[in-house]
């Protein structure tokens, strides 16, 4: 009662900021104006209680970045057959179920009914799941379990293109490969949206700006290679078309907003819900450390799914994994706010697990190279404050 009280008195006091010679008198959110007449209802955003103070903890993770992509190949160790699975970038959540299902046609192909999967982040866990569904007996062999690992320190949004390789590695061959896994990866979560805990739902992102959104900005000439950016090009229609908000018809002052439709995943919901029915379906799990890969000879599994992530850099000697650090800032969970904001290069995201605040920075490369895991307060505080900013 009182939340919606404050609700209203916030839309009332944001929207008469902002009529002045936009609209006639004050609107409120059922459509009428305060003398009577009929208007547009601007935008109903539950105003977001950012502020410093209810930060709850501050994550540092590192997304396995390779420059061709994930690695998918096959090789043997001693007796074992080796399925890889690992190097997702920014994209490992998004892609997991189409990756996986890759991975797996792969292992199926050596006959064998009992199958170890290394690693139990984002890409293990669901290649566990796949396996068992198609009748295996898998056991995941892991040095760390969720939450404790990286998969479950990030933002949690469907990005399926994020930091998945540069632009000169996207030949047509590895576009097909992604736009399958993307579109296998999406159909399988329209599977889980709407369930207990809701560990998959929608959400509307309002990217905000303070200048038009026609306004283009003229970007500095830059030498680095050049990210590869798929969603657009290949997978347009799984989205629904953005749409604009002009000054006054929203209530986050005198600034732009456009609208998008945004897949976003409760990652603490999510893994809980993965890791019950893997060991539902009988699946085992042995905490275990691998220091190189002639350490698979003990495991008694023939075929093994490897998914350590960043891990495969130290296991498997793959320098071609490059780290990209990212930091995300939490806060205590608000219930009603059910939409997500992309403003000054923050971007806040309403997980039901706790609001998440991350700095992205100028490009792909904010992070780049960067496997330092300490929490930076200032960054953190930055991004909050800079979400802050809309609601003053
Ligand atoms: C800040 C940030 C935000 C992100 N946001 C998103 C997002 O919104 N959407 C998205 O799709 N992706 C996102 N990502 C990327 C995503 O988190 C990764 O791509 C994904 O977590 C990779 O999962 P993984 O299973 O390969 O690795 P991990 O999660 O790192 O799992 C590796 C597993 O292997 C085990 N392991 C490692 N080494 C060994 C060893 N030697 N012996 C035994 N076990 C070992 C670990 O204990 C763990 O169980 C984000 C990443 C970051 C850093």
């Amino acid at each position: 009662m009182e939340a919606s009280l404050r609700r209203r008195q916030w839309l009332l006091g944001a929207g008469a900021a902002l009529v002045v010679g936009a609209l006639d008198g004050c609107s409120v959110p059922n459509g009428r104006t305060l003398s009577g007449k009929s208007a547009q209802p601007i935008l109903p955003l539950a105003p977001l209680r950012a502020s410093v103070d209810r930060i709850t903890s501050i994550t540092v993770c590192t997304r396995p970045f390779r420059a061709r992509g994930p690695c998918l190949d096959v090789e043997r160790v001693g007796e074992k057959t080796v399925v890889h699975n690992y190097g997702h970038g920014g994209s490992g959540w998004s892609l997991s179920w189409g990756s996986s299902s890759i991975a797996v046609q792969k292992a199926l192909t050596t006959g064998e009914r009992e199958i170890a999967v290394v690693g139990c982040g984002a890409l293990g866990i669901t290649s566990a799941l796949l396996l068992q569904r198609a009748g295996m007996r898998v056991t995941i062999y892991a040095k760390d379990l969720p939450p404790n690992v990286r998969s479950s320190l990030a933002s949690g949004l469907w990005t399926p293109d994020s930091r998945i390789c540069y632009a000169e590695h996207a030949t047509p061959e590895f576009c097909q490969l992604w736009e399958n896994m993307a579109r296998q990866s999406f159909q399988t979560y329209q599977t889980l949206l709407g369930l207990p805990g809701n560990p998959i739902e929608f959400i509307d992102n309002y990217y905000v700006s303070d200048r038009p959104l026609t306004e283009r900005r003229v970007r500095p000439i830059d030498t680095r290679p050049a990210f590869a950016h798929l969603q657009r090009e290949l997978i347009s229609d799984l989205m629904p078309r953005d749409q604009d908000f002009g000054i006054g018809s929203h209530p986050l002052g005198a600034r732009y907003l456009r609208r998008s439709a945004l897949m976003m995943f409760n990652i603490s919901a999510y893994s809980r819900m993965l890791m019950t029915d893997f060991l539902m379906n009988g699946g085992r799990i042995e905490i275990r450390e691998f220091h190189s890969p002639a350490d698979f000879a003990s495991v008694r599994e023939k075929t093994l799914i490897h998914a350590t992530g960043y891990g495969a850099r130290a296991l498997f000697g793959d320098n071609s994994l490059t780290p990209v650090r990212g930091q995300l800032a939490r806060m205590i969970p608000q219930p009603d706010v059910n939409y997500g904001l992309f403003y000054k290069r923050v971007s806040f995201i309403p997980r039901r697990d706790g609001l998440v605040f991350q700095t992205v920075g100028e490009d792909d490369y904010y992070g780049f190279g960067d496997e330092t895991s300490t929490p930076d307060r200032n960054e953190a505080e930055l991004a909050v404050n800079t979400i802050a900013e809309l609601f003053k």
